[in-house]
């Protein structure tokens, strides 16, 4: 499956950690979103990227694995949206229009692209259920053709479709 989609991360306790070549940051306890598209095959596909956002032990490569790696810091959950497009950037913007963010880094997680920033903290004291619900609503915006979100404790159990318009009561 190829598609775009936004981590829902919940960070614990705070920590420091270096987001690759950017340097060290202080990471405060709360919620972050990271936002990316996925558009090949296998490891690069959707479910395979996703997979791998949620193992805790990888190389770090990319600027988010230094959050993924992190044992107090957990993908909640992953808001998708199928599609052979690129969307992250334009979804990325829709966000930050919703919700107050804040760039955990400048350029964190957007070395390819124009954004201030994928990898974003919110800044406003919510619940995981309100966050998530304003990612679900700029997804709708978006017209999605299908929305999936993974489990909501372990890293390790695999995606599962348990978000959908009909059963989103069940989240
Ligand atoms: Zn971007």
């Amino acid at each position: 499956m190829k598609g775009t989609y936004t981590l829902l991360l919940v960070c614990k306790r705070s920590f420091r950690t270096k987001i690759g070549k950017l340097g060290y940051v202080n990471v405060r306890k709360g919620h972050y979103l990271y936002t990316g598209s996925a558009l090949g095959q296998g490891a690069v596909s959707l479910e395979g990227r996703l997979r791998r956002h949620r193992e805790v032990s990888k190389k770090t490569r990319w600027h988010i694995d230094y959050f993924t790696a992190k044992r107090n810091c957990t993908v909640s959950v992953a808001v998708c949206l199928r599609s052979r497009q690129r969307l992250e950037c334009s979804i990325n913007h829709a966000l930050a229009r919703r919700l107050n963010v804040r760039p955990v880094l400048p350029r964190a997680g957007s070395s390819d692209c124009a954004c201030q920033a994928h990898l974003v903290k919110v800044v406003s004291s919510m619940s995981d259920r309100r966050v998530l619900d304003a990612v679900i609503r700029v997804y709708e915006d978006f017209r999605q053709l299908n929305q999936f979100s993974s489990d909501t404790a372990s890293k390790s159990r695999g995606l599962l479709p348990i978000y959908s318009r009909k059963r989103r009561e069940r989240f």
